[in-house]
């Protein structure tokens, strides 16, 4: 039976916090911090009546997203086919800064951020602690617990607002995989009590919000959306839309978008960002501070456009909470008629990066707006940055999420649990006013 110690102790300020770490076995071995009041936090804290998922009974039912079971076979299968489509030949090198990102450039975190530790032990133990206040959860576990502990993720989640947690055992393949969403510290109390007693559990937490990006472009100019970033893509490539996200639609719908809706006539499959058509030489911004990492022009293959060279930009942005703890992701504006940036050189938010337009693989004038998430993906603490040529756009591929989150009537981001090890939560990254209309999309 497991033992369990409790102990009160102060951290950080006048809050108490309640730290309930389960020695499970010698080598298995199992925590979390808990917040001495998390119950009574719960049912206090009504989320406000604009949330953007406001139909999850999220308090009142813990088993809310019940853990689903893959094979292992079927995860190997998965493996596979993220590798055949991501050649590594055509790999482009970025800058090594990052470390400076955090001192030059970070961008703060928004108010209310808590951090999270998800560590395992090569014996299977795992250990999965939070901290509402901005403490450092895996320096404490690392405090309390036997030596050779890895920590595999370590992130932002937000104390007063939806989270939405992934958990993966059963190592190396990982075919245990549950999904919790709720408010606070709530689903990650599930999802610890769900992966008890089962080996090497990996924690992937994120806020289904973090607002910290800008307009890319001028929201007075006349632009219009046609397509987004499509939520059914390889492995799985097909999504139940009715069963899953309670819209209208096709059993086996081949785009998805943010609100679960089957999109599948008239929208470009796979693609992984929004495009915005606008007239040419629309000024374009850097939508948060961050460090270019790519401004350059493509050579692509794709003709009709103004010019075969894609002109395009990248920008990493460093988003820092309490204690070092970070998240990180990379803004990716392709089809510029020009740009004015320099790849290493510092950017603030509003900055000017370049000028709209139609080079490379593009139809029409359009900006296309890629996000991709560097920290906290499915299968990386943080992803080292793959820049590939597939036919359309230099998007990363791997890790790429929607920068307008994920927000269907039930159903939880597809993208981020099924898609091991490719997908990576997606968050809403729009200040309030700031992002740019996707109609009906
Ligand atoms: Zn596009």
């Amino acid at each position: 039976m497991p033992k369990c110690i409790e102990k009160e102790i102060v951290m950080f300020s006048k809050m108490s916090r309640r730290f309930i770490m389960c020695v499970l076995t010698a080598s298995l071995l199992c925590s979390q911090v808990l917040s001495a009041s998390a119950q009574s936090d719960l049912e206090e804290e009504v989320p406000p009546s604009n949330a953007s998922i406001s139909t999850v009974e999220a308090a009142s039912n813990a088993t809310l997203f019940l853990p689903s079971v893959t094979t292992d076979s079927q995860e190997k299968a998965v493996s596979q086919m993220t590798e055949e489509r991501m050649p590594v030949n055509s790999e482009v090198q970025m800058p090594a800064s990052e470390e400076a990102d955090i001192v030059k450039v970070a961008v703060t975190a928004p108010a209310g951020m808590g951090n999270y530790c998800s560590m395992t032990w090569p014996s299977g133990g795992w250990a999965f602690a939070s901290d509402t206040n901005g403490g450092d959860p895996c320096k404490w576990l690392i405090s309390q617990s036997p030596a050779g502990g890895v920590i595999q993720r370590k992130g932002l989640y937000a104390n007063n607002n939806w989270n939405r947690v992934v958990y993966r055992c059963y190592p190396p393949n990982f075919g245990w995989v549950g999904i919790y969403q709720g408010w606070g510290n709530a689903p990650l109390t599930w999802a610890y009590d769900a992966a008890k007693n089962k080996p090497g559990c990996i924690f992937n937490v994120s806020p289904t919000a973090m607002p910290i990006f800008d307009a890319p472009f001028p929201l007075s100019t006349a632009y219009s959306h046609v397509t987004g970033f499509d939520f059914a893509k390889a492995p799985y490539n097909t999504l139940n839309v009715p069963l899953e996200f309670g819209q209208p639609g096709s059993a086996t719908a081949t785009i998805v978008d943010w609100k679960g809706r089957d999109k599948s006539k008239g929208y470009i499959n796979n693609h992984s960002g929004h495009d915005w058509p606008m007239p040419r030489g629309t000024p374009i911004y850097a939508v948060a501070d961050g460090t270019v990492v790519i401004a350059r022009d493509w050579l692509s293959t794709c003709t009709g456009s103004d010019s075969a060279v894609q002109k395009e930009v990248a920008i990493r942005h460093t988003v820092t909470g309490g204690s070092g703890y970070y998240e990180r992701f990379l803004t990716y504006y392709a089809h510029f008629q020009s740009y004015v940036v320099k790849t290493g050189q510092v950017v603030k938010k509003g900055q000017l990066i370049g000028y709209s337009g139609n080079s490379g693989c593009s139809t029409a004038p359009h900006l296309h707006f890629g996000v991709i998430r560097l920290t906290n993906t499915a299968d990386k603490l943080e992803e080292t940055v793959h820049f590939f040529f597939p036919p359309q756009h230099s998007d990363a591929s791997d890790k790429d999420i929607d920068s307008y989150g994920w927000d269907a009537p039930k159903g939880f981001d597809p993208w981020a649990w099924k898609a091991y090890p490719s997908g990576a939560l997606s968050l809403n990254l729009w200040r309030p006013g700031q992002a740019p209309s996707v109609g009906n999309w």
